[in-house]
């Protein structure tokens, strides 16, 4: 007997709970750090079952090749046994229309000669192994039956489970799509302006940020990233999102926005700034502008120790933005704010 589903574990995964999908869809989110954490769960949850999948296809794939090789080896068993059991019977046969020399009475009163005896006894043994052969063929089919069968309700039950997990997938697929959706709604709410295309391609989608680990600085791809309630402004998704709650804490604060004058900045960008303004930006392809991970901003926080920057030294923590060391001191640049993402990760 083969052990032909190695994924029978993996199928029987528990499945998405009802409850939680209901609770997610129903409760209006208290706040976008709570949106995008639900999201980046919903897009986990979708990884996995989809990972589960393809390693599912995969053993089913390896099984079915192992049950082929296994029917198709019995097969030629098969026939080899087939080949031999015909002759063996002919000569069987033959055997039975040309008695062999020598009668029962003579052999009873021991008068046979030696030839006789050795041609009953081959004779004997000729009808014994072809008895084997039959048996021995009758086996194999037998078994190759009962595997042709197995394999069946193998594959049926490979198909189920199949479906079951691709039910699954989209049941995540839907829940992770209108989580990105509902986030997206909150934003233009807070007065984002999320392009029509970007909508199209699931909004501002935090979940993606995730995985833009080595993309080149200065190339990161529209999908990525996410506007800024102030005009013309963008950062990565994850950080986009921090940076619009921080907005909004300061605004409660100050009775204004922050106040950008850059966020991401392309290569072209880059290059263009710092051959304007030599010694005042990062060379290109280094900055974490080209990260989409760092504003520089104005309105009063550029000035070092004002009540803008004190606050936002003091709070931006929370949303995982900070002030990074060295823009104390070389090259100070009090207005040169950056997001953490593993500060903005742990919120
Ligand atoms: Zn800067």
């Amino acid at each position: 007997m083969i052990s032909l589903s190695p994924g029978a574990a993996a199928a029987e995964r528990a499945p998405v709970e009802a409850r939680e999908v209901r609770s997610v869809l129903v409760r209006e989110p208290v706040n976008l750090v709570e949106l995008r954490r639900e999201a980046e769960k919903a897009a986990k949850d979708l990884e996995v079952a989809t990972k589960a999948l393809e390693q599912r296809r995969a053993e089913i794939q390896a099984s079915e090749k192992e049950l082929t090789a296994k029917l198709r080896e019995l097969q030629a068993a098969e026939r080899a046994f087939a080949q031999v059991r015909q002759p063996l019977s002919d000569l069987v046969g033959l055997l039975y229309q040309q008695p062999i020399g020598g009668d029962l009475a003579s052999l009873m009163s021991g008068g046979s000669d030696v030839s006789t005896l050795r041609a009953m006894t081959d004779a004997t043994q000729l009808v014994e192994e072809r008895e084997r052969v039959l048996e021995e063929s009758g086996r194999l089919h037998a078994e190759r039956e009962r595997l042709a069968a197995e394999a069946q309700e193998i594959r049926a039950g490979n198909l189920l489970s199949e479906a079951q997990m691709g039910a699954e997938i989209q049941t995540l697929q839907a829940r992770s799509d209108k989580i990105v959706k509902s986030l997206t709604k909150a934003l233009v709410k807070l007065g984002v302006k999320v392009d029509k295309s970007g909508q199209a391609a699931g909004g501002c989608n935090p979940t993606k940020a995730a995985s833009i680990g080595d993309l080149p600085n200065g190339l990161i791809p529209k999908l990525y990233l996410c506007p800024l309630q102030q005009r013309g402004q963008e950062l990565r998704a994850d950080a986009a999102l921090a940076f619009i709650s921080l907005n909004e804490a300061y605004r409660k604060r100050f009775g204004k926005p922050i106040c950008v004058t850059d966020s991401y900045r392309s290569l072209a960008e880059q290059q263009s700034v710092y051959y304007r303004r030599p010694g005042l930006a990062a060379i290109p392809g280094r900055s974490n502008h080209g990260l989409g991970l760092a504003v520089d901003l104005c309105g009063g926080v550029q000035n070092f120790r004002s009540a803008e920057f004190n606050w936002l030294e003091a709070n931006g923590k929370e949303y995982g933005w900070i002030h990074p060391q060295w823009a104390y001191v070389s090259p100070f640049e009090p207005w040169h704010w950056e997001y953490d993402p593993k500060l903005g990760s742990l919120l």
